[in-house]
């Protein structure tokens, strides 16, 4: 089956007892054991029949050996450091989500885990800060908010010579663009609350592990940890990736053109898009992704407030969060990487000027008018 019809048709998609076209919404959180132990269900945390659905979906979609759903990204990733123990020494990213710079400093850290940050594009400085109680390393691809791309095949391969379980967060392409599994990763995570999801509704997080013994160690994890997703919001979710590859054909076509449109904006002085010829990891992207994304990042010349730019936005909206269908536009230093220390935000190159922006599926002439409109109006006319 090709990718756009295992969106339609993957997992379970039809209900077995009514033929209906969508699969229901089970809230019973047990289930009647006929036979003591012989039941498929038993408690809701540890198997229900709306979240196997969607875990079976992802799983599809990613090619993994098993899908699991849970309460949020956040949840995900807590849940799969948990694989781990005290003493344990991880390489990871240097330009992670903020959410998961959070998890580590403020919790991990707490349970004597240990942390190297590296620029993970630079294979080298991944190999080096291998020690022998390394046990993974933790990667998003392209990044959040500079979307730098990593290579994917070449981190994998490292992963594996050195034992180690190579972790792939990919939220900001979707599955559409990029499997990690099928270049030797070991484990994927998603926060479902972004391009899965796509409809700023539903907080969610998918986690998709390739081997029987990883499969089963994070089924016990989810159950024993038990941040699962609830039945309403699986069924949500599972609704809005049907959808998935629609979407992400707008997505990429919109922001391809909103990358021409900036290219050629006097007031625009760097661009962050993996799809710009002129962009380092151009080649990287273009091996490994399906397309280059649906985000943009931007920085105005100096002395523009970027603040007056994106309040001036009328169809774009100015809010955290990316990957549904409307447009949003953030500054990072102010919104999602405000809790970054200023230093520290520079020296990972996210400037004060910078915009970021997930472009939607709306019309792209209105998009690109709004974006007109509101370059006009820092010109002063
Ligand atoms: C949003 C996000 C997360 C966290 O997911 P939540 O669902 O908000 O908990 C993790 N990683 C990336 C890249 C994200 O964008």
């Amino acid at each position: 089956m090709e990718f756009n019809t295992k969106l339609i048709h993957g997992g379970t998609s039809i209900d077995e007892t009514t033929g209906g076209m969508s699969v229901p919404i089970h809230m019973a959180t047990t289930f009647q054991q006929k036979k003591i132990g012989e039941s498929k269900y038993d408690y809701s945390r540890s198997g229900n029949p709306t979240r196997e659905a969607v875990e079976e979906l992802i799983a599809d979609l990613e090619g993994g050996d098993a899908g699991l759903a849970f309460a949020s990204g956040s949840a995900a990733i807590n849940a799969i450091f948990s694989l781990f123990s005290a003493g344990d020494h991880f390489v990871v990213g240097n330009d992670v989500y903020g959410g998961t710079f959070r998890l580590i400093d403020g919790v991990l850290k707490r349970f004597g885990m240990t942390f190297t940050v590296v620029d993970t594009r630079d294979l080298s400085a991944v190999e080096q800060a291998i020690t022998a109680k390394t046990k993974a390393i933790y990667l998003e691809t392209p990044t959040n908010p500079l979307l730098r791309v990593t290579d994917i095949e070449a981190v994998a391969q490292i992963a594996r010579q050195h034992d180690l379980l190579s972790i792939i967060d990919n939220t900001f392409s979707s599955p559409y663009i990029q499997r990690p599994l099928e270049f030797g990763v070991d484990i994927v995570i998603h926060s479902a609350s972004k391009y899965l999801g796509g409809h700023s509704d539903v907080i969610g997080g998918l986690v998709v592990a390739k081997g029987d013994k990883l499969a089963e160690d994070l089924k016990y994890l989810q159950n024993a940890i038990g941040g699962i997703l609830s039945p309403h919001d699986s069924w949500l979710l599972q609704r809005g990736m049907k959808t998935l590859g629609l979407r992400m054909r707008a997505h990429l076509q919109n922001a391809e053109a909103v990358f021409n449109y900036l290219s050629k904006q006097q007031l625009v002085s760097k661009i962050y898009y993996p799809g710009d010829p002129d962009n380092p990891d151009f080649n990287t992207a273009k091996k490994q992704m399906n397309g280059f994304g649906g985000m943009i990042s931007f920085e105005l010349q100096e002395g523009l407030d970027p603040k007056e730019f994106v309040e001036q936005l009328q169809v774009i909206t100015v809010a955290e969060s990316l990957g549904a269908v409307e447009s949003l536009i953030e500054i990072p230093a102010l919104m999602t990487h405000g809790s970054i220390p200023r230093e520290i935000r520079l020296t990972n190159g996210i400037q004060d000027e910078l915009i970021r922006l997930s472009v939607g599926v709306e019309d792209i002439n209105d998009l690109l008018a709004d974006l007109e409109q509101s370059f006009n109006h820092l010109k002063g006319n």
